[in-house]
C-alpha cells in the first residue's frame, strides 16, 4: 500500500474519484464487469489504497473499453472511466523503460519537442534506405546521409528495445492459469480484437445518449474503423515493399488497400475529434494533451496520405510533392514512435490480457 499513490494518480489525469463512497453503481451498470472480472469499483479502491503491484497486474484494466456508462452514472461524479484511462498511462509509463512515457502523460510540453524531433530522425531513416527515390535525393543535399542512416538505427534498436520489454512484463504480469487449449483461445482473442464484440455491448441501456444511434457513428465502430485502417495501412505497406509498387497508378492492388485503410482511418479518427470537441457524453470531456496529439497524428497520416494519392493520379512531382511525402513518413513514424510512447500502446497490452482472460473463461 502507498498513500501517496493519489497523488500520483492525479498527475496521470484522475482526479474526481476521491468523491467515490462505494455504492457500486458503476460495476452494476458496466455490461463487462462480471464475478471474478469486476470493476470499474475495484480499481477506485486499488487507487484509493495504492496497491500498485496489483494495478500492474491486473489484465482487467485493458477489459474496459472506455464506453463511459460508469461515469454517466456515478451518482458522485467520481468518473470511473477517467480514472481506469489514468491508470492504464500509469502502467504504460511504468511498462516503458526510457522515461519518456512519464513525460507524455504528465501533460509536459516537452513531450511534444522529443517526440517531434525523434519522428523527423526516423523519417529520414526510412528515406536513407531508398536513396535513389526523389525525395531522398532532396532531402540528402542538407543533411548528412551516413549520421541519418546509422544514428537512427541505433535509435530504432533503442525504441524496440524498449516495446520488447513492455511486451515481456506484461506477458509476464498478465498471465493467467487455465486449462483452455491454445488456439480456441487465440481465436476468441483475434474474433475480439477484430469485431470488438464486447464493446458493441455497451451503450445498449435506452437511457444512453448513443441507443438510438445507427451503428456507424457509435464509439465501438469508429474504434473499429481506426483499428482496421491501421491493419489495410499496415498490410499496403508491406506490399508495396514487397512488390514495389509502379508509383503512377492508383488501381494498383496495393494503393486500392491503402486507400481504403486512409479512409477508415479518417472516418474514425475524424468523428472522435468532433465528439471531443463537440462532448456528446462525460467521456469526451476531458481530453489530455496526449490524446489530441495522438488523434492529431493519426488524422495527418490519413490527410497527408490523400494528398499523395491525388499527386500521384495527378503525375504531380512538384517541389510540394516532396514535401507533404516528407511529412507523410514523419507522420508514420511518429505512429511508430506513439506505439511505445502513448496509448496507442494499448495495442499491445489489450491482446495479451484479453487472451488471459479468455483463458480462464474456458
Ligand atoms: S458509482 Fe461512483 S461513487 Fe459509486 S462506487 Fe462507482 S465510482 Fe464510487
Ligand atoms: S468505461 Fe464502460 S466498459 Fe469501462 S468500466 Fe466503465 S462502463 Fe465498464
Amino acid at each position: 500500500m502507498d498513500t501517496k499513490f493519489i497523488n500520483e494518480i492525479e498527475r496521470y489525469g484522475a482526479d474526481g474519484f476521491k468523491a467515490c463512497f462505494d455504492c457500486g453503481t458503476c460495476t452494476a451498470v458496466c455490461n463487462l464487469s462480471e464475478p471474478g472480472h469486476s470493476f470499474p469499483r475495484y480499481f477506485v479502491r486499488l487507487a484509493k489504497t495504492g496497491q500498485k503491484d496489483e494495478i500492474l497486474r491486473s489484465r482487467e484494466l485493458w477489459l474496459c473499453y472506455a464506453c463511459g456508462d460508469c461515469s454517466e452514472n456515478c451518482p458522485r461524479n467520481a468518473d470511473p472511466a477517467e480514472l481506469i484511462a489514468a491508470l492504464r498511462r500509469y502502467t504504460i509509463a511504468s511498462y516503458e523503460p526510457t522515461g519518456l512515457t512519464k513525460l507524455i502523460f504528465k501533460n509536459n510540453p516537452l513531450y511534444i519537442l522529443i517526440t517531434l524531433v525523434l519522428a523527423v530522425i526516423f523519417a529520414m531513416v526510412l528515406l536513407s534506405f531508398r536513396p535513389e527515390s526523389g525525395v531522398s535525393r532532396w532531402l540528402f543535399q542538407y543533411v548528412d546521409y551516413q549520421t541519418i542512416h546509422y544514428g537512427g538505427i541505433l535509435l530504432a534498436l533503442l525504441l524496440i528495445l524498449s516495446i520488447i520489454y513492455g511486451f515481456v512484463r506484461s506477458i509476464k504480469n498478465y498471465a493467467a492459469d487455465g486449462k483452455a487449449k491454445f488456439w480456441e483461445t487465440l481465436k476468441q482473442t483475434l474474433v475480439e480484437i477484430g469485431v470488438f464484440k464486447r464493446y458493441q455491448s455497451c451503450d445498449i441501456y435506452d437511457d444512453s445518449y448513443w441507443y438510438n444511434k445507427p451503428w456507424f457513428v457509435k464509439p465501438w465502430f469508429l474504434h473499429f474503423s481506426i483499428f482496421w485502417g491501421f491493419v489495410l495501412l499496415f498490410v499496403a505497406t508491406g506490399m508495396d515493399y514487397l512488390f514495389k509498387d509502379p508509383n503512377v497508378d492508383v488501381w494498383w492492388p496495393t494503393r486500392i488497400l491503402g486507400t481504403l485503410g486512409g479512409l477508415l482511418l479518417m472516418y474514425g479518427s475524424t468523428l472522435i475529434v468532433a465528439y471531443r470537441l463537440v462532448k456528446p457524453t462525460k467521456i469526451y470531456q476531458s481530453t489530455k494533451m496526449a490524446d489530441w496529439i495522438f488523434l492529431a497524428f493519426i488524422w495527418l497520416t490519413g490527410f497527408t496520405g490523400f494528398w499523395l494519392e491525388v499527386a500521384i493520379f495527378a503525375h504531380n512531382h512538384s517541389i510540394l510533392t516532396h514535401v507533404i511525402l516528407f511529412a507523410h513518413i514523419i507522420c508514420a513514424a511518429e505512429m511508430f514512435l506513439l506505439f511505445a510512447f502513448s496509448k496507442f500502446a494499448h495495442a499491445l497490452y489489450r491482446p495479451i490480457a484479453l487472451y488471459n482472460y479468455f483463458k480462464t473463461k474456458s
